[in-house]
């Protein structure tokens, strides 16, 4: 019995699959970027806190500036809005000023109390 394996086509996912597969692109809000990388949509205030579908509240970003913006929101909602320099410096300029716009947005919301640990 022969198995036939397929050469792969490097370029399989930009062209077969295209319809598919995450959008790919330069035009990212956080960054420069010289290749090709997958973009995604986030909404400036999260859709989940109300935020519209609508141009204003849209921006194209990579997926890892997508982390790291949400990343940095979940940072001011658990330090109240002062993320400490030392940990702020590692995001991006534009990374902190989309955040920190979608925070302030939702009401700049502050980590909940934090509920009782018994097991420590
Ligand atoms: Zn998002
Ligand atoms: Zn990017």
């Amino acid at each position: 019995m022969t198995t036939t394996r397929k050469t792969v086509d490097p370029t399989h996912f930009l062209t077969v699959n295209a319809p598919y597969t995450m959008p790919m692109g330069f035009t990212c809000a956080v960054h420069k970027h010289d290749s090709w990388v997958p973009m995604e949509k986030h909404h400036v205030l999260p859709q989940a806190l109300g935020g519209p579908n609508t141009k204003d509240n849209l921006i194209t970003v990579c997926c890892n500036g997508h982390y790291a913006i949400h990343e940095f929101m979940r940072q001011l909602t658990l330090t109240g809005g002062k993320v400490p320099w030392e940990q702020a410096r590692h995001y991006g300029a534009k990374v902190r000023e989309y955040a920190t716009s979608g925070w302030e947005q939702s009401g700049s919301p502050k980590k909940a109390e934090a509920p009782l640990d018994s097991s420590d």
